[in-house]
């Protein structure tokens, strides 16, 4: 089948890639549209060490189930981490920190930039039919947006700053946007702004916005080794602070300003997709104006350059 493989070095798009096998428990699907992500170019630059198929944002169609769980059938997404279900974690109820799982297109598992995936069975959603593909699409995305909302309780006496314009803090403004008493989102895009400011959202320019230090909460969705040392400046003593952004570990850090501002640091990763497909059915939250992009699976290798375009947000690859 085609796909788009990362080989360590470079990624190419092969026609010759061997097709997936369920084994019991999983299901074989159709992939249908794929997303770009931020995660899948940090793949590019080495990130966990991955090799195979990329990808793991997607809308696909069930093409068979096997076992008892089989799960639904029709049009599905599905959760990124296949969870073991027997170690601590499982068992404590958190799947999403499995301390064995495979990763899809991002950790030991093969991802979904390909013409067929297989996953398992439990982390596969129905999605309603009023959902378009390229709507779904955003389901994983839109989940990571909600998880926030499952840490921290934003009350309508909140005032909230999201920091980065980029895909995933835009779907995080527009989820947030909806619970804070103030959201303002701050970039370095002017037409990313606009967009935001489409939706009813305050904004700001990175360069002209000044700290006051009085946020309830900052999100830092930047993607970038200085987005949180701003966003630390930004939070108000006793605030909290909301990473998005993997590359907040990075080296010469201080983190004084934590301890002296008794500051509420939580990371956040996976979320809920219920939430999202909701969100997405109910018409509340509607990602589509943040596709910039569209390939065909056979210029994969466009897809992942255009995603790397900074002037760009969403790009996806259509399969079906
Ligand atoms: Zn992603
Ligand atoms: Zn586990």
């Amino acid at each position: 089948m085609r796909a788009i493989i990362f080989d360590g070095t470079e990624a190419t798009v092969r026609d010759d890639w061997p097709e997936p096998q369920p084994r019991d428990g999983e299901v074989l699907l159709a992939v249908r549209v794929a997303g770009v992500c931020r995660t899948d170019l940090e793949v590019l630059a080495g990130y966990m060490g991955f090799s195979g198929v990329m990808g793991h944002e997607f809308v696909g169609e069930v093409l068979n189930g096997t076992g008892a769980d089989a799960g639904p059938s029709g049009r599905v997404v599905a959760e990124i981490n296949c969870p073991c279900g027997a170690c601590d974690m499982c068992r404590r109820g958190a799947p999403n920190h499995c301390r064995t799982r495979p990763v899809l297109g991002i950790d030991r598992h093969d991802g979904v930039f390909a013409e067929r995936v297989v996953v398992p069975a439990g982390s596969v959603h129905a999605v309603p039919e009023t959902v378009s593909d390229e709507a779904a699409v955003f389901v994983e995305p839109l989940a990571a947006a909600f998880r926030i909302l499952e840490q921290v309780a934003v009350t309508g006496e909140m005032r909230v700053l999201v920091l980065g314009d980029g895909r995933l803090g835009q779907l995080i403004a527009r989820v947030l946007s909806r619970r804070a008493g103030e959201l303002m989102l701050v970039g370095r895009h002017a037409g990313k702004l606009a967009l935001a400011g489409a939706h009813g959202i305050t904004t700001a320019r990175a360069d002209a916005f000044e700290s006051a230090a009085d946020a309830d909460v900052v999100v830092d969705a930047t993607g970038t080794p200085q987005g949180f040392t701003t966003a630390l400046a930004a939070v108000r003593p006793q605030g909290t602070l909301v990473l998005k952004s993997t590359f907040a570990a990075e080296g010469g850090l201080n983190l004084a300003p934590v301890v002296v501002d008794e500051v509420t640091v939580v990371g956040s990763r996976c979320g809920p997709f219920d939430r999202a497909i909701e969100a997405l059915a109910t018409g509340r939250i509607d990602p589509t104006d943040l596709v910039s992009a569209r390939f065909a699976l056979s210029e994969g290798v466009a897809a992942l350059e255009a995603a790397g375009n900074r002037d760009n947000l969403k790009v996806l690859i259509d399969v079906a």
